[in-house]
């Protein structure tokens, strides 16, 4: 099933496209069928389930953390993660910063480099429940700080954003229109003086098992796919 589902989906993602499985709450097993079928990259969102599927799953699997994330949690994942897409608060790129360089001998022999790379969440969605800078947030964010000097460790990669909880297409293109104007906003502003350039931020992370069709016909590149993968989680 998991095989046939990631075979579907593949077919319809445009190259350039990235897919991550999201696999929280699924048990290991299921992450290594989908990995049989060839898939390697996989979203976690917790930072308990997180490690123990690192320590019971191959290691060439790439893991990219997706949930909300307490600063206090980042020395958990930091040794491991190949991408944390939550990023929202300047305190937790801070956190991310000072374990970056206390698990920089781990990551060099893992991934050959000690930086950890980040996505920036953008709260685009209605609900006040979801976290995220805001755009004008983020743009001051970068006007103030110089990513280079403050947090050398981190590798900024891009945004990421959810859409609004509601069966509402033209609400998803909307929000999702929303963080590609602010990617170039980026670019086009703080980051072109700080020489970050568009092929560095390059990651457009949004789109999940509802909504991604239409996540990539507004500019995803990449699609964070859970539940038509593996099918209803159990809470
Ligand atoms: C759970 C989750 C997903 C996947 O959602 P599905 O609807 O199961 O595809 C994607 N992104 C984030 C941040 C999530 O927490």
């Amino acid at each position: 099933m998991i095989s046939e589902n990631l075979a579907r989906i593949r077919a319809t993602l445009p190259k350039g496209v990235t897919l991550v499985a999201v696999s929280k709450f699924h048990p290991a097993e299921m992450i290594a069928e989908a990995y049989r079928a060839g898939q390697r990259i996989f979203g976690e969102s917790r930072e308990n389930e997180f490690r123990q599927k690192v320590a019971e799953l191959p290691s060439d699997i790439e893991w990219h953390f997706i949930g909300h994330l307490q600063s206090n949690k980042v020395k958990y994942i930091a040794p491991y993660v190949s991408l944390i897409h939550s990023i929202d608060t300047e305190k937790l790129l801070d956190e991310v910063e000072k374990q970056a360089i206390r698990f920089s001998e781990e990551r060099i022999k893992r991934f050959g480099s000690d930086q950890i790379g980040v996505l920036l969440q953008l709260h685009v969605a209605q609900e006040e429940t979801k976290s995220g800078f805001s755009p004008k947030e983020l743009l001051e964010l970068l006007e103030n700080n110089r990513v280079a000097e403050r947090w050398p460790h981190v590798r900024l990669r891009g945004l990421m954003g959810m859409a609004s909880f509601v069966n509402d297409p033209e609400q998803w293109r909307k929000e999702f229109r929303t963080v590609v104007k602010c990617r170039q906003d980026l670019l086009n502003g703080p980051l072109l003086s700080q020489n970050i350039t568009e092929e560095e931020f390059s990651v457009l992370s949004f789109g999940m098992s509802e909504d991604y069709p239409i996540a990539i016909e507004e500019g995803s590149n990449m699609v964070r796919i859970g539940t038509a993968i593996f099918g209803p989680r159990n809470y």
